[in-house]
Protein backbone atom coordinates (compact mmCIF):
# COMPACT_ATOMS: atom_id res chain seq x y z
CA UNK A 1 0.00 0.00 0.00
CA UNK A 2 1.57 3.53 -0.67
CA UNK A 3 0.53 7.17 -0.39
CA UNK A 4 -0.57 9.15 -3.41
CA UNK A 5 -2.07 12.25 -4.73
CA UNK A 6 -5.42 12.19 -6.10
CA UNK A 7 -4.96 12.84 -9.69
CA UNK A 8 -8.35 14.94 -9.26
CA UNK A 9 -8.64 16.89 -6.41
CA UNK A 10 -4.56 16.20 -5.08
CA UNK A 11 -5.53 15.48 -1.68
CA UNK A 12 -3.33 12.63 -0.30
CA UNK A 13 -5.30 9.17 0.26
CA UNK A 14 -4.42 5.32 0.42
CA UNK A 15 -3.61 3.93 -3.32
CA UNK A 16 -4.19 0.34 -3.60
CA UNK A 17 -4.80 -0.26 -7.42
CA UNK A 18 -6.34 0.80 -10.88
CA UNK A 19 -6.62 4.69 -11.59
CA UNK A 20 -5.07 7.15 -9.37
CA UNK A 21 -8.33 8.52 -8.00
CA UNK A 22 -9.27 9.11 -4.14
CA UNK A 23 -12.49 7.44 -2.80
CA UNK A 24 -14.57 10.18 -2.84
CA UNK A 25 -14.04 11.27 -6.38
CA UNK A 26 -14.96 7.60 -7.35
CA UNK A 27 -17.85 8.39 -5.65
CA UNK A 28 -18.55 11.30 -7.07
CA UNK A 29 -17.62 9.88 -10.59
CA UNK A 30 -20.24 6.96 -10.04
CA UNK A 31 -22.69 9.55 -9.25
CA UNK A 32 -21.89 11.37 -12.28
CA UNK A 33 -22.10 8.24 -14.49
CA UNK A 34 -25.37 7.31 -12.84
CA UNK A 35 -26.77 10.69 -14.22
CA UNK A 36 -25.39 10.34 -17.50
CA UNK A 37 -27.06 6.96 -17.80
CA UNK A 38 -30.34 8.14 -16.12
CA UNK A 39 -30.33 10.71 -18.04
CA UNK A 40 -29.83 8.64 -21.63
CA UNK A 41 -32.39 6.26 -20.57
CA UNK A 42 -34.97 9.34 -20.33
CA UNK A 43 -33.50 10.97 -23.35
CA UNK A 44 -32.26 8.34 -25.42
CA UNK A 45 -32.08 10.75 -28.55
CA UNK A 46 -30.49 13.49 -26.75
CA UNK A 47 -26.99 14.34 -28.07
CA UNK A 48 -23.30 14.36 -26.54
CA UNK A 49 -23.38 18.31 -26.34
CA UNK A 50 -26.96 17.64 -24.21
CA UNK A 51 -25.62 14.93 -21.98
CA UNK A 52 -22.56 17.09 -21.01
CA UNK A 53 -24.43 19.61 -20.18
CA UNK A 54 -27.61 18.12 -18.56
CA UNK A 55 -25.01 16.01 -16.47
CA UNK A 56 -22.26 18.37 -15.39
CA UNK A 57 -19.63 15.72 -17.55
CA UNK A 58 -17.23 16.26 -19.45
CA UNK A 59 -17.58 15.21 -23.26
CA UNK A 60 -14.08 13.01 -23.40
CA UNK A 61 -15.40 11.52 -20.17
CA UNK A 62 -18.42 10.16 -21.48
CA UNK A 63 -17.16 8.91 -24.64
CA UNK A 64 -14.79 6.86 -22.34
CA UNK A 65 -17.52 5.52 -20.59
CA UNK A 66 -18.99 4.60 -24.41
CA UNK A 67 -15.95 3.40 -25.14
CA UNK A 68 -15.44 0.94 -22.26
CA UNK A 69 -18.94 -0.94 -22.88
CA UNK A 70 -20.08 0.65 -19.71
CA UNK A 71 -22.54 3.05 -21.56
CA UNK A 72 -24.54 1.54 -23.83
CA UNK A 73 -25.50 3.74 -26.89
CA UNK A 74 -28.66 2.66 -28.33
CA UNK A 75 -29.29 2.71 -32.53
CA UNK A 76 -31.33 5.50 -33.03
CA UNK A 77 -29.28 7.72 -30.56
CA UNK A 78 -27.12 10.43 -32.14
CA UNK A 79 -24.05 9.85 -29.90
CA UNK A 80 -21.22 7.63 -30.98
CA UNK A 81 -17.63 7.24 -30.39
CA UNK A 82 -14.89 7.16 -33.80
CA UNK A 83 -12.59 4.29 -34.30
CA UNK A 84 -9.29 4.76 -33.10
CA UNK A 85 -8.29 3.46 -36.97
CA UNK A 86 -10.20 5.42 -38.95
CA UNK A 87 -11.80 7.91 -37.30
CA UNK A 88 -15.58 5.50 -38.55
CA UNK A 89 -19.12 6.25 -36.29
CA UNK A 90 -19.22 3.43 -34.01
CA UNK A 91 -21.21 2.84 -30.71
CA UNK A 92 -19.18 1.22 -28.55
CA UNK A 93 -15.55 -0.50 -28.02
CA UNK A 94 -12.15 1.01 -30.17
CA UNK A 95 -12.76 0.08 -33.47
CA UNK A 96 -15.51 -0.16 -36.16
CA UNK A 97 -16.14 -3.47 -37.75
CA UNK A 98 -14.00 -3.46 -39.98
CA UNK A 99 -10.93 -2.12 -38.71
CA UNK A 100 -11.73 -5.04 -36.05
CA UNK A 101 -11.73 -8.09 -38.65
CA UNK A 102 -8.36 -6.32 -40.21
CA UNK A 103 -6.62 -5.77 -36.97
CA UNK A 104 -7.48 -9.37 -35.99
CA UNK A 105 -6.39 -10.54 -39.49
CA UNK A 106 -3.10 -8.88 -39.65
CA UNK A 107 -2.15 -10.10 -36.00
CA UNK A 108 -2.70 -13.53 -37.18
CA UNK A 109 -0.20 -12.76 -39.95
CA UNK A 110 2.25 -11.85 -36.93
CA UNK A 111 1.45 -14.78 -35.00
CA UNK A 112 2.04 -17.21 -38.06
CA UNK A 113 5.33 -15.51 -38.54
CA UNK A 114 6.51 -15.79 -34.86
CA UNK A 115 5.04 -19.11 -34.63
CA UNK A 116 6.85 -20.96 -37.66
CA UNK A 117 7.70 -24.24 -35.55
CA UNK A 118 4.28 -24.85 -33.86
CA UNK A 119 2.33 -24.75 -37.67
CA UNK A 120 -0.16 -27.32 -36.83
CA UNK A 121 -1.00 -25.71 -33.41
CA UNK A 122 -1.51 -22.28 -35.42
CA UNK A 123 -3.54 -23.59 -37.88
CA UNK A 124 -6.06 -25.28 -35.96
CA UNK A 125 -6.00 -22.27 -34.13
CA UNK A 126 -6.79 -20.10 -37.01
CA UNK A 127 -9.69 -22.29 -37.87
CA UNK A 128 -11.42 -22.05 -34.92
CA UNK A 129 -11.26 -18.19 -34.34
CA UNK A 130 -12.57 -18.09 -37.82
CA UNK A 131 -15.68 -20.06 -37.59
CA UNK A 132 -15.83 -18.07 -34.17
CA UNK A 133 -16.05 -14.49 -36.01
CA UNK A 134 -18.49 -16.05 -38.38
CA UNK A 135 -20.92 -17.39 -35.96
CA UNK A 136 -21.02 -14.09 -34.39
CA UNK A 137 -21.77 -12.21 -37.60
CA UNK A 138 -24.70 -14.46 -37.81
CA UNK A 139 -26.14 -13.89 -35.08
CA UNK A 140 -25.35 -10.14 -34.99
CA UNK A 141 -26.84 -9.80 -38.30
ZN1 LIG B 1 -9.79 13.05 -5.22
ZN1 LIG C 1 -12.39 1.76 -38.39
Amino acid sequence: MEIRNCKKCNRLFQYVTGRVICPACKEEEEKVFKKIKEYLYEHPKATLVQVSQETGASIPTIKHYIREGRLIITPESPIGIECERCGTMIKTGRFCEKCAYEIERDMKKATNGLIKNSTKYTNSNLKKSKMHYLNKNKIER
